[in-house]
């Protein structure tokens, strides 16, 4: 069995944001060589999320709105975890939308439904960030 790993960097310019990063696990999937597997996609911080769904900006814009419902990020001071940091909220989106997608892959590539993809949410911004890829199969 073969196995790869990846590091993706982000850093985005908002606080939040959702970014569609099919085409770089892709790009790591190509690059392992392995054609038939598991690829892990997961978060490295514990404020962003990456999960599968629907690269349609109408959708991207609900998340927002129905996530600042559950979580709002103001007033600073509704939450406990804020005082040294400001990003409670942060954290509690990133517990909903969660840390990490497994996804088959065949054929050497991502074995998809027809509206899949791949998003990293980012939900405390403006810093680096990582994302980790793990490839295993041959
Ligand atoms: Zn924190």
């Amino acid at each position: 069995m073969k196995n790869y790993r990846k590091e993706l960097h982000f850093k985005t310019s908002t606080r939040r944001a959702y970014l569609n990063i099919t085409p770089q696990v892709e790009s790591a999937i190509a690059e392992s060589g392995i054609r038939e597997g598991l690829v892990l996609v997961n978060a490295m911080n514990i404020t962003a999320s990456v999960f599968i769904n629907d690269n349609e900006s109408g959708l991207h814009r609900d998340f927002e709105t129905w996530l600042e419902g559950l979580a709002p990020e103001k007033p600073y001071d509704r939450y406990h975890h804020n005082g040294y940091e400001d990003n409670a909220d942060a954290h509690l989106k990133r517990t909903i939308m969660g840390r990490e997608v497994v996804c088959a892959i065949t054929n050497g590539r991502l074995d998809f439904g027809t509206w899949e993809q791949i998003f990293y949410g980012e939900f405390d911004g403006k810093r680096d960030k990582r994302v980790l890829v793990k490839i295993i199969g041959e």
